[in-house]
Protein backbone atom coordinates (compact mmCIF):
# COMPACT_ATOMS: atom_id res chain seq x y z
CA UNK A 1 0.00 0.00 0.00
CA UNK A 2 1.45 3.68 -1.02
CA UNK A 3 2.31 5.74 2.07
CA UNK A 4 -0.47 8.60 2.92
CA UNK A 5 0.26 12.33 3.01
CA UNK A 6 -2.12 15.37 2.90
CA UNK A 7 -1.99 19.22 3.12
CA UNK A 8 -4.73 20.74 5.47
CA UNK A 9 -5.91 24.02 5.35
CA UNK A 10 -8.93 26.13 5.40
CA UNK A 11 -9.64 27.02 2.49
CA UNK A 12 -7.85 24.43 0.60
CA UNK A 13 -9.08 23.80 -3.02
CA UNK A 14 -6.64 26.08 -4.64
CA UNK A 15 -3.59 24.02 -3.37
CA UNK A 16 -0.92 23.33 -5.19
CA UNK A 17 0.39 21.04 -3.10
CA UNK A 18 -0.87 18.00 -4.45
CA UNK A 19 0.48 18.76 -7.86
CA UNK A 20 3.98 19.51 -6.86
CA UNK A 21 4.18 16.27 -4.32
CA UNK A 22 2.84 13.63 -7.04
CA UNK A 23 5.80 15.21 -9.42
CA UNK A 24 8.22 14.86 -6.81
CA UNK A 25 6.80 11.34 -5.80
CA UNK A 26 7.35 10.36 -9.54
CA UNK A 27 10.73 12.09 -10.51
CA UNK A 28 12.09 10.30 -7.10
CA UNK A 29 10.65 7.14 -7.47
CA UNK A 30 8.86 7.08 -3.97
CA UNK A 31 5.76 5.26 -3.38
CA UNK A 32 3.03 7.66 -2.21
CA UNK A 33 -0.31 9.43 -2.06
CA UNK A 34 -0.88 12.80 -0.88
CA UNK A 35 -3.94 14.58 -1.01
CA UNK A 36 -5.77 18.20 -0.33
CA UNK A 37 -7.81 18.32 2.68
CA UNK A 38 -10.21 20.52 4.11
CA UNK A 39 -10.31 20.89 8.24
CA UNK A 40 -13.03 22.63 9.85
CA UNK A 41 -11.89 26.17 10.68
CA UNK A 42 -12.70 24.56 14.59
CA UNK A 43 -11.32 21.07 13.88
CA UNK A 44 -7.82 21.37 12.96
CA UNK A 45 -6.49 18.55 15.30
CA UNK A 46 -9.25 16.23 15.04
CA UNK A 47 -8.92 16.08 11.36
CA UNK A 48 -4.92 15.14 11.87
CA UNK A 49 -6.03 12.67 14.57
CA UNK A 50 -7.95 11.24 12.59
CA UNK A 51 -5.42 11.29 9.16
CA UNK A 52 -3.14 9.65 11.62
CA UNK A 53 -6.12 6.92 12.98
CA UNK A 54 -6.12 6.22 8.27
CA UNK A 55 -2.21 5.60 8.62
CA UNK A 56 -1.12 9.13 7.72
CA UNK A 57 2.48 9.19 7.81
CA UNK A 58 2.73 13.10 7.25
CA UNK A 59 1.28 15.87 6.64
CA UNK A 60 1.91 19.69 5.56
CA UNK A 61 0.02 22.73 7.04
CA UNK A 62 -1.50 25.65 5.67
CA UNK A 63 -3.33 28.89 6.38
CA UNK A 64 -5.24 29.38 9.37
CA UNK A 65 -3.33 26.29 11.02
CA UNK A 66 0.64 26.69 11.23
CA UNK A 67 0.32 28.05 14.53
CA UNK A 68 -2.11 25.21 16.17
CA UNK A 69 0.52 22.88 14.28
CA UNK A 70 2.85 24.12 16.33
CA UNK A 71 0.87 23.19 19.57
CA UNK A 72 -0.02 20.07 18.74
CA UNK A 73 3.91 18.44 18.29
CA UNK A 74 5.76 16.27 20.96
CA UNK A 75 8.95 17.53 19.16
CA UNK A 76 9.84 20.29 17.34
CA UNK A 77 13.00 21.37 14.78
CA UNK A 78 14.99 24.01 16.11
CA UNK A 79 13.70 26.30 12.67
CA UNK A 80 10.14 25.68 13.79
CA UNK A 81 10.71 26.38 17.60
CA UNK A 82 11.86 29.54 16.27
CA UNK A 83 9.47 30.42 14.12
CA UNK A 84 6.21 29.44 16.72
CA UNK A 85 4.48 28.09 13.39
CA UNK A 86 4.90 24.56 11.64
CA UNK A 87 3.75 23.61 8.15
CA UNK A 88 5.22 20.24 8.48
CA UNK A 89 4.62 17.11 10.16
CA UNK A 90 5.82 13.88 10.86
CA UNK A 91 3.95 11.31 12.63
CA UNK A 92 6.12 8.63 14.23
CA UNK A 93 4.96 5.20 16.45
CA UNK A 94 3.07 7.94 18.80
CA UNK A 95 4.55 10.89 18.43
CA UNK A 96 4.62 14.05 16.39
CA UNK A 97 7.33 15.89 14.76
CA UNK A 98 6.90 19.56 13.49
CA UNK A 99 9.26 21.32 11.09
CA UNK A 100 8.78 24.60 9.32
CA UNK A 101 10.49 24.56 5.74
CA UNK A 102 8.92 28.01 4.59
CA UNK A 103 12.43 30.20 5.01
CA UNK A 104 14.51 27.18 3.24
CA UNK A 105 12.02 27.24 0.36
CA UNK A 106 12.40 31.05 -0.10
CA UNK A 107 16.52 31.26 0.76
CA UNK A 108 16.73 28.17 -1.98
CA UNK A 109 14.56 30.26 -4.08
CA UNK A 110 16.41 33.29 -3.64
CA UNK A 111 20.20 31.98 -4.14
CA UNK A 112 19.34 28.51 -6.37
CA UNK A 113 16.76 29.45 -8.54
CA UNK A 114 17.46 33.34 -8.90
CA UNK A 115 20.79 33.09 -8.43
CA UNK A 116 20.98 36.07 -5.83
CA UNK A 117 23.73 35.39 -3.14
CA UNK A 118 22.56 36.83 0.27
CA UNK A 119 25.65 37.32 2.21
CA UNK A 120 26.52 41.16 2.48
CA UNK A 121 23.23 41.68 0.88
CA UNK A 122 21.32 44.40 2.57
CA UNK A 123 17.25 42.84 3.23
CA UNK A 124 14.10 44.62 4.02
CA UNK A 125 11.61 42.39 5.22
CA UNK A 126 7.84 43.71 4.72
CA UNK A 127 5.70 42.44 7.19
CA UNK A 128 5.23 41.07 10.55
CA UNK A 129 2.69 38.02 10.38
CA UNK A 130 3.17 34.02 10.30
CA UNK A 131 5.14 34.22 6.67
CA UNK A 132 7.80 36.53 7.77
CA UNK A 133 8.01 35.31 10.92
CA UNK A 134 8.76 31.75 9.94
CA UNK A 135 11.35 33.27 7.48
CA UNK A 136 13.56 35.35 9.61
CA UNK A 137 16.01 32.57 11.16
CA UNK A 138 16.86 30.96 7.59
CA UNK A 139 17.36 34.53 6.30
CA UNK A 140 19.82 35.93 9.19
CA UNK A 141 21.81 32.44 8.74
CA UNK A 142 22.36 33.09 5.13
CA UNK A 143 24.64 35.97 6.58
CA UNK A 144 23.14 39.49 4.84
CA UNK A 145 24.87 42.54 5.90
CA UNK A 146 21.64 43.68 7.53
CA UNK A 147 17.93 42.65 7.95
CA UNK A 148 15.13 45.25 8.79
CA UNK A 149 11.57 44.63 9.12
CA UNK A 150 8.79 47.02 8.28
CA UNK A 151 5.39 46.19 9.53
CA UNK A 152 2.05 48.39 9.02
CA UNK A 153 1.52 47.94 12.83
CA UNK A 154 4.97 49.11 14.09
CA UNK A 155 4.59 46.98 17.31
CA UNK A 156 5.02 43.57 15.63
CA UNK A 157 7.42 44.66 13.28
CA UNK A 158 9.65 45.60 16.51
CA UNK A 159 8.12 42.29 18.44
CA UNK A 160 9.68 40.01 16.23
CA UNK A 161 12.89 41.71 15.96
CA UNK A 162 13.30 41.62 19.51
CA UNK A 163 12.81 37.62 19.37
CA UNK A 164 15.79 37.03 16.84
CA UNK A 165 17.95 39.79 18.60
CA UNK A 166 20.10 36.99 19.85
CA UNK A 167 21.13 36.48 16.06
CA UNK A 168 21.61 39.88 14.70
CA UNK A 169 20.61 43.24 15.38
CA UNK A 170 17.61 43.58 13.18
CA UNK A 171 16.09 47.11 13.05
CA UNK A 172 12.31 47.35 13.25
CA UNK A 173 9.57 49.74 12.51
CA UNK A 174 6.90 51.16 10.02
CA UNK A 175 7.58 51.55 6.36
CA UNK A 176 7.96 55.37 6.90
CA UNK A 177 11.03 54.61 8.99
CA UNK A 178 12.47 52.81 5.65
CA UNK A 179 12.46 56.51 3.94
CA UNK A 180 16.10 57.63 3.14
CA UNK A 181 17.07 53.70 3.47
CA UNK A 182 18.12 51.60 0.36
CA UNK A 183 18.15 47.66 0.11
CA UNK A 184 19.05 44.97 -1.95
CA UNK A 185 16.32 42.71 -1.39
CA UNK A 186 12.94 43.53 -0.69
CA UNK A 187 11.03 40.35 0.74
CA UNK A 188 6.88 41.69 0.76
CA UNK A 189 5.52 39.07 3.32
CA UNK A 190 2.34 41.11 3.48
CA UNK A 191 -1.02 40.07 2.79
CA UNK A 192 -1.67 43.28 1.21
CA UNK A 193 -2.35 42.64 -2.46
CA UNK A 194 -5.21 40.22 -1.29
CA UNK A 195 -7.15 43.35 -0.33
CA UNK A 196 -5.96 45.24 -3.45
CA UNK A 197 -4.04 48.04 -1.38
CA UNK A 198 -1.02 48.92 -2.11
CA UNK A 199 2.39 48.97 0.08
CA UNK A 200 3.22 52.72 1.46
CA UNK A 201 6.73 52.52 0.00
CA UNK A 202 9.06 55.24 0.35
CA UNK A 203 10.60 56.15 -2.98
CA UNK A 204 14.53 55.26 -3.30
CA UNK A 205 13.88 51.92 -1.08
CA UNK A 206 15.43 49.42 -4.12
CA UNK A 207 19.46 50.02 -4.43
CA UNK A 208 20.76 50.04 -8.22
CA UNK A 209 20.20 46.26 -9.02
CA UNK A 210 17.52 45.30 -6.33
CA UNK A 211 15.67 42.09 -5.95
CA UNK A 212 11.61 42.53 -5.34
CA UNK A 213 10.67 39.29 -4.01
CA UNK A 214 6.89 38.61 -3.39
CA UNK A 215 5.65 35.77 -1.39
CA UNK A 216 2.54 35.86 -3.19
CA UNK A 217 1.99 34.54 -6.75
CA UNK A 218 -0.70 34.30 -9.53
CA UNK A 219 -1.25 34.78 -13.14
CA UNK A 220 0.84 37.89 -14.38
CA UNK A 221 2.66 40.30 -11.91
CA UNK A 222 1.44 40.94 -8.76
CA UNK A 223 0.68 44.26 -7.43
CA UNK A 224 3.96 44.47 -5.19
CA UNK A 225 5.79 43.25 -8.13
CA UNK A 226 4.12 46.10 -10.32
CA UNK A 227 4.57 48.63 -7.77
CA UNK A 228 8.78 47.66 -7.08
CA UNK A 229 9.03 47.82 -10.72
CA UNK A 230 7.21 51.13 -10.85
CA UNK A 231 9.73 51.80 -8.38
CA UNK A 232 12.99 50.90 -9.36
CA UNK A 233 13.43 47.32 -8.50
CA UNK A 234 15.57 45.60 -11.13
CA UNK A 235 14.72 42.08 -10.66
CA UNK A 236 10.99 40.91 -10.14
CA UNK A 237 10.13 37.56 -8.50
CA UNK A 238 7.32 35.87 -7.00
CA UNK A 239 6.23 33.30 -4.50
CA UNK A 240 6.18 30.30 -6.56
CA UNK A 241 9.41 28.94 -6.24
CA UNK A 242 9.34 29.18 -2.48
CA UNK A 243 6.02 26.95 -2.50
CA UNK A 244 8.20 24.72 -4.40
CA UNK A 245 11.10 24.77 -2.48
CA UNK A 246 9.47 24.11 0.95
CA UNK A 247 7.51 21.09 -0.44
CA UNK A 248 11.15 20.03 -1.75
CA UNK A 249 12.40 20.36 1.98
CA UNK A 250 9.41 18.99 3.68
CA UNK A 251 10.00 16.20 0.89
CA UNK A 252 13.10 15.61 2.46
CA UNK A 253 12.14 15.64 6.07
CA UNK A 254 9.48 12.36 5.02
CA UNK A 255 11.15 10.17 2.30
CA UNK A 256 14.73 11.19 3.42
CA UNK A 257 15.35 12.50 -0.49
CA UNK A 258 15.71 16.22 -1.93
CA UNK A 259 13.82 15.94 -5.07
CA UNK A 260 15.02 18.37 -8.04
CA UNK A 261 12.47 21.20 -8.09
CA UNK A 262 13.29 23.42 -11.52
CA UNK A 263 11.68 20.98 -13.50
CA UNK A 264 8.69 20.97 -11.20
CA UNK A 265 9.03 24.75 -11.34
CA UNK A 266 8.80 25.06 -14.71
CA UNK A 267 5.71 22.97 -14.98
CA UNK A 268 3.41 24.87 -12.62
CA UNK A 269 5.24 28.13 -14.17
CA UNK A 270 3.29 27.47 -17.90
CA UNK A 271 0.68 26.05 -16.11
CA UNK A 272 0.16 29.29 -14.39
CA UNK A 273 0.51 31.28 -17.77
CA UNK A 274 -1.72 29.25 -19.40
P1 LIG B 1 -0.74 37.08 8.31
O1 LIG B 1 -2.20 37.33 8.29
O2 LIG B 1 -0.12 36.33 9.43
O3 LIG B 1 0.04 38.50 8.24
C1 LIG B 1 -0.37 39.47 7.35
C2 LIG B 1 0.67 40.60 7.28
O4 LIG B 1 0.29 41.48 6.23
C3 LIG B 1 0.78 41.44 8.54
O5 LIG B 1 2.12 41.86 8.69
C4 LIG B 1 -0.14 42.61 8.23
O6 LIG B 1 0.17 43.81 8.92
C5 LIG B 1 0.13 42.80 6.76
N1 LIG B 1 -0.95 43.47 6.03
C6 LIG B 1 -2.18 42.99 5.77
N2 LIG B 1 -2.89 43.89 5.05
C7 LIG B 1 -2.09 44.96 4.86
C8 LIG B 1 -2.25 46.23 4.20
N3 LIG B 1 -3.37 46.55 3.58
N4 LIG B 1 -1.20 47.08 4.19
C9 LIG B 1 -0.03 46.75 4.81
N5 LIG B 1 0.17 45.59 5.45
C10 LIG B 1 -0.85 44.69 5.48
O7 LIG B 1 -0.42 36.39 6.87
P2 LIG B 1 0.81 35.42 6.52
O8 LIG B 1 2.01 36.01 7.13
O9 LIG B 1 0.46 34.03 6.83
O10 LIG B 1 0.89 35.50 4.91
C11 LIG B 1 1.37 36.66 4.23
C12 LIG B 1 1.47 36.40 2.72
O11 LIG B 1 2.50 35.45 2.42
C13 LIG B 1 0.20 35.84 2.11
O12 LIG B 1 -0.05 36.56 0.90
C14 LIG B 1 0.54 34.39 1.82
O13 LIG B 1 -0.19 33.89 0.71
C15 LIG B 1 2.02 34.47 1.50
N6 LIG B 1 2.75 33.19 1.73
C16 LIG B 1 3.37 32.57 0.66
C17 LIG B 1 4.08 31.37 0.83
C18 LIG B 1 4.74 30.72 -0.35
O14 LIG B 1 5.15 29.55 -0.23
N7 LIG B 1 4.92 31.39 -1.47
C19 LIG B 1 4.18 30.72 2.16
C20 LIG B 1 3.52 31.46 3.23
C21 LIG B 1 2.82 32.64 2.98
P3 LIG B 1 -0.43 44.13 10.41
O15 LIG B 1 0.45 43.38 11.34
O16 LIG B 1 -0.28 45.59 10.52
O17 LIG B 1 -1.84 43.65 10.39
Amino acid sequence: MSDLYAVFGNPIAHSKSPLIHAAFARSTGQDLIYEARLAPVDGFAAAVAEFVAAGGRGANVTVPFKEEAFRLCDELSPRAARAGAVNTLRFEKSRVFGDNTDGAGLVADIEGNLAFPLPGKRVLLLGAGGAARGVIEPLLAARPAALAIANRSADKAEALAALFADMAAVDAGDFAKMAGRSFDLVINATSASLSGNALPLPEGLFAPGALAYDMMYGKGETPFLRQAREQGAAQLADGLGMLVGQAAEAFAVWRGVRPATAPVLAGLRQALAG
